[in-house]
């Protein structure tokens, strides 16, 4: 049965009345979670409440020492939050999930609560410009060491880490390269070491790849991708074990407060009982825009994870069900050549957003990555003419029609350079 946690205390209709492991991923994404209050409303409360109170001292007493069930203080827990987060939990796999107020937060937590002065990280070089930025940046000075390694190339891992290695982590599918980090090998290097391995997961997607089953540890999101998916709202989370959850996450973010709002849990909510429709439809549209980029001409590089092409494509069908929604390729003629490229479009926004239901494109070294020093922007393959495509849930024809005048944009500057 369905373990009812603390806080399903004041219910008075449980919406889950069956085993969950019996139910399938959809079912779970519009009924998991779902506590009803007293009035037995359909759909999941919005509680935009701070506080709570207690019919008595002793109560708020009982309370705080956790031996009464219930709420205390909403930068802990929130009757909405709690039904996100339970859902979300349900459709990992995961024992606990902790939200928080964007998937930097997430990712930021998911480390700081486990490294102390004099431990050493591993991490994939390949990496969203932010969290590159907490590794090469930030946690340096708090005195954590940190080696960054060829994600692609196991010996690399392998010979990374030490005995003070306390974590690791890496992004597969990378943003923007969609680079592959194969989880289940990094996993057994990690825990041969006593390290644990923390993957963000954002650009695969519940759905569609299992970094807990793999051997992961803890699992990071940002929520304000796919999983809202319809660019309104930040937020993040982190799934893991219980022991974990509790002695290193919990206390974390309880006393640092980097806490979901109420309504953006809500809304995240919502987001999840389409998730399944709204990604399969989306990765179903990018694998017909990733067979149409790599025909076009002007487009010199094409990255898509299940593409016959794809340089990693045995360790994509092993361990992500589909491909992503995302595509990136290159385009001739440098930076010229993408900017040429982005200003033909017509349909598709340029945003560095990602998991919309609108197509976004952007141009990673001038945007989202342009802090990364050059020469490591190169090593990754984010060269000048490079895009990153989020595929939206416009029909796959629109878009490949919009993505031709890019491609032409691109053929017609190559021709005038060579006149
Ligand atoms: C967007 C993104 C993040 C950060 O999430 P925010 O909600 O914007 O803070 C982290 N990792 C990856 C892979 C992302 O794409």
């Amino acid at each position: 049965m369905l373990a009812r946690q603390h806080w399903c205390h004041y219910t008075s209709v449980m919406s889950l009345r069956l085993p969950p492991d019996h139910l399938s991923p959809e079912t779970l994404l519009v009924r998991g979670g779902t506590d009803r209050s007293r009035f037995g409303e359909t759909s999941e409360a919005l509680f935009l409440t701070s506080g709570y109170v207690y019919d008595s001292p002793e109560s708020a007493a009982r309370r705080f020492t956790g031996e009464e069930p219930g709420f205390v203080y909403s930068r802990y827990s929130n009757p909405t939050l709690a039904m996100l987060a339970e859902r979300l939990r349900l459709m990992e796999g995961a024992e606990t999930c902790h939200l928080t107020a964007s998937g930097m937060a997430a990712v930021y937590a998911a480390m700081l609560c486990h490294v102390r002065t004099g431990d050493h990280v591993v991490s994939a070089r390949a990496l969203f410009g932010s969290c590159h930025y907490i590794l090469s940046t930030i946690l340096p000075r708090f005195g954590v060491e940190v080696t960054f390694v060829d994600g692609t190339d196991l010996a690399a891992w392998r010979a990374a880490f030490r005995p003070t290695t306390k974590l690791a982590f890496c992004e597969s599918p990378a943003n923007p390269t969609l680079e592959l980090v194969d989880i289940a090998a990094v996993a057994e290097i990690a825990h041969r070491h006593g390290a644990r391995l923390v993957v963000d997961n954002v650009f695969a997607t519940p759905l569609y790849q299992k970094p807990l089953a793999l051997g992961a540890d803890v699992v990071t999101y940002s929520t304000t991708k796919h999983i809202d998916g319809q660019g309104r709202c930040l937020g993040g989370a982190i799934l893991c074990d219980d022991a974990f959850g509790k002695a290193e996450i919990e206390p974390f973010l309880r006393h640092t407060g980097p806490a979901l709002s109420p309504f953006n849990a809500w809304v995240m909510l919502k987001g999840l009982e389409t998730l399944p429709l709204r990604v399969e439809r989306m990765t179903n549209s990018a694998a017909s825009v990733a067979d149409a980029l790599a025909a076009m001409p002007g487009v010199t590089r094409l990255l898509y994870p299940h593409h016959p092409s794809f340089p990693q494509r045995d360790l994509a069908l092993r361990q992500m069900q589909r491909g992503s929604t995302l595509v990136a390729f290159e385009v001739a003629g440098g930076r010229t050549g993408a900017f040429a490229f982005l200003n033909a479009l017509k349909l598709i926004d340029i945003s560095n957003n990602l998991g919309d239901s609108k197509s976004l494109i952007t141009h990673p070294p001038t945007t989202t990555h342009r802090a990364m020093p050059e020469a490591d922007r190169l090593a990754l393959g984010i060269t000048e003419g490079f895009l990153r495509l989020s595929v939206g849930l416009e029909a796959a024809s629109d878009l490949i029609a919009d993505l031709a005048r890019g491609a032409d944009a691109v053929v017609a500057l190559t021709r005038k350079a060579a006149e």
